[in-house]
């Protein structure tokens, strides 16, 4: 059995990754300042053996003695780390200094949840891990983005000069049951609308694309780079190659809902990446791991969350 940290565990993907290293036998402690995720994804865990909740600000140094960290605190939605981007910034920077300190002392694995937001607006497509990205320093974006490209730098330091078994993967847009209602982000955006018969807004002129993963898939891509060779940090992309614009999104949320809203157009947010597709050779062949989940199914799943969440 192992100890695991799991920092940002009441998070949306971190309350699924708990779950996951409970089921496989593991203690799990999550750690969260509740920031942007909530008791409520982890209150089933709560009295399980061997899972431990734990309200922590990753900013503030912590002492532990564990086996394995999953450092995935920070707030993932823009309307979330762009309300406070100065936090946002120490939330990665700070919070993964202070656990690549804890890996240090302890010789734990530690794996840093990056983002496909290191690549910036990129222009190359898709995107290799080998791309260094385009990404606006100075932005509203970049508390996040530059956020994360240091935690990487770090992650990479720590392993090159004190031997810290480091792993790193670039997760691409992530969605599924337990995304805040409020979220912001767009799968839950437009799910949440359809539902209300409020309007589904569309930031520009809805031609920009992303592709879009479950969260059952992501979740075993993490496993798998943390069961890598204690050599191996990466970067992995972890994502769905299958690419939508967002106007296919909203239309095919509103097919799947029968839902009577319309479609409205919206301004586009500053430096709002036009496109976005993992290529994913990495992960198949040195994880052999894949996405399995198609979006249909994945949204209806989702779809079904909201149904129950809002009670519609
Ligand atoms: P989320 O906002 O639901 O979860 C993040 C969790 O971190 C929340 O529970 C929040 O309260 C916690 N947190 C934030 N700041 C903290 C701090 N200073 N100290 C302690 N806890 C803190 O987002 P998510 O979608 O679950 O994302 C999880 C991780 O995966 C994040 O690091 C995110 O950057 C990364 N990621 C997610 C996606 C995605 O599409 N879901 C894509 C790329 C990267
Ligand atoms: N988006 C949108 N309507 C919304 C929320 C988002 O059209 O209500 C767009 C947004 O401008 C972006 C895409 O959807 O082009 C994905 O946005 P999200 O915030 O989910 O993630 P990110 O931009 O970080 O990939």
């Amino acid at each position: 059995m192992k100890q695991i940290l799991v920092t940002g565990g009441a998070g949306f993907v971190g309350s699924h990754l708990c779950e996951r290293l409970l089921e496989d036998g593991n203690d799990v402690i999550c750690l969260d300042n509740f920031y942007s995720g909530a008791k409520e994804n982890v209150w089933h865990l709560i009295g399980r053996p061997g899972f431990e909740l734990v309200r922590h600000d990753v900013t503030d140094p912590y002492r532990i003695e564990v086996d394995e960290i999953y450092n995935l605190a920070c707030p993932a939605s823009p309307v979330y780390y762009q309300y406070d981007p100065i936090q946002t910034t120490k939330t990665s920077v700070f919070g993964t200094f202070h656990m690549l300190g804890i890996a240090k002392r302890t010789h734990a694995k530690i794996l840093q949840a990056s983002t496909s937001e290191v690549y910036g607006d990129p222009e190359i497509h898709p995107q290799p891990e080998t791309y260094r990205g385009n990404v606006n320093p100075i932005g509203l974006r970049s508390c996040y983005d530059e956020g994360k490209r240091c935690a990487e730098s770090l992650c990479f330091d720590y392993h090159r000069i004190h031997g810290v078994k480091a792993k790193v993967v670039r997760i691409f847009n992530t969605y599924g049951p337990r995304m805040a209602v409020n979220d912001g982000r767009v799968v839950s955006n437009f799910i949440v609308q359809a539902l209300r018969g409020e309007d589904i807004t569309i930031y520009g002129d809805g031609s920009q694309t992303r592709s879009f993963q479950f969260v059952s898939d992501l979740i075993e891509g993490l496993v798998r780079m943390m069961a890598t060779e204690d050599t191996f940090t990466g970067p992995v992309n972890l994502g769905n190659p299958g690419e939508f614009t967002m106007l296919e999104l909203a239309e095919k949320v509103v097919r799947m809902t029968g839902s009577r809203s319309k479609l409205v157009f919206r301004p586009l947010p500053a430096d709002d990446p036009k496109m976005r597709r993992p290529d994913i050779t990495l992960a198949k062949t040195h994880l052999a791991w894949e996405p399995k989940v198609p979006l249909d199914e994945g949204l209806k799943k989702t779809i079904d969350y909201f149904k129950e969440k809002l009670r519609v």
